[in-house]
């Protein structure tokens, strides 16, 4: 729980990673004392989505990489296609989900946006769902540079764009009560991060708080991050250990300055979308100025 919000994390599955692109400047003999490779080289990413119930809606953020990956995709990343599977093990069906929230368009993050029907057709996973992406990275996605086109796969995003289905948003935006978008340049140029807040008055049009929830700290200011890939997992905490992918690096430091900024000093609970095992965590400075990563404590 986060204040009247429930979070659950859902996974679409692993996938293998090169560890050098994933790391990026940083040297093996760093990142491996984190993260283990195997024989070629490869790490294991994960494939979190953050599903929150608000009391009114059920808002999926980030939908995994889906089953329409090209069979040359699926030589490099397997295709996991594990999310809806795993939302229905919660008794969660495609037609709870009223919202769906792309933090980027890159295609291991919008995948399940989309299904082919029967008929070869691209139709919405989630029918009911008003979706939402930055306009930025729309307006990019349709004119890629060389060195990223291939995370790009249209028919994630553009039947929802040109049916109405998917609404572009410009940064900064509350989609509903509690729930808003934050640019985070540096991975792309347009990347959105996900604020929840689901401090008591915000979300839920709950009442005068209870003695018993102001006792147990209820009234603490309560805010969740899907921080996306400017934080793509907890190996990734310190200000310069950024991912090859990012096509603007000196930016991802700025960004993630900006975002510390803000998340520790007020706890902010950070959400991690390729992170394997640690799907959140508490990210904290120790005194020798090293980030860590404390997990939630059980009960
Ligand atoms: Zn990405």
């Amino acid at each position: 729980m986060l204040g009247d919000f429930e979070l659950t994390i859902f996974s679409d599955g692993t996938y293998p990673l090169d560890g050098g692109a994933f790391f990026g400047v940083v040297p093996k003999v760093m990142w491996s004392k984190k993260v283990t490779a195997d024989d070629r080289n490869y790490v294991t990413a994960g494939l979190n989505s953050l599903l929150i119930r608000t009391g009114k809606q059920t808002v999926l953020v980030e939908t995994g990489m889906g089953n329409k990956l090209s069979e040359r995709m699926v030589k490099f990343y397997r295709q996991p296609a594990q999310l809806l599977s795993n939302l229905a093990a919660d008794g969660v069906s495609p037609e709870h989900i009223d919202i769906v929230i792309n933090t980027h368009l890159h295609f291991d993050h919008c995948g399940w946006n989309t299904v082919r029907d029967k008929n070869g057709k691209i139709v919405p996973t989630f029918p009911r769902a008003k979706y939402y992406a930055p306009e930025g990275e729309w307006q990019y996605a349709r004119r890629p540079s060389e060195r990223d086109a291939i995370s790009y796969i249209p028919d994630n995003y553009d039947p929802l764009v040109q049916s109405g289905q998917m609404t572009l948003l410009k940064g900064g935006e509350e989609i509903v009560p509690g729930i808003s978008v934050k640019t985070f340049p540096g991975h792309t140029a347009h990347m959105q991060a996900v604020l929840v807040d689901g401090s008591p008055g915000k979300g839920r049009a709950s009442a005068v708080p209870s003695a018993a929830q102001k006792e147990n700290g209820a009234l603490a200011p309560a805010i969740a991050c899907y921080i996306s890939d400017l934080i793509p997992t907890t190996a990734h905490i310190d200000i310069a250990w950024g991912m090859a992918f990012d096509l603007y690096p000196l930016q991802t430091i700025e960004s993630k300055k900006q975002y510390y900024a803000k998340a520790l000093p007020e706890k902010w609970l950070t959400v991690f979308t390729h992170d394997p095992k640690t799907p959140w965590a508490y990210v904290e400075r120790d005194e020798a100025g090293k980030m860590l990563a404390r997990g939630l404590s059980s009960g």
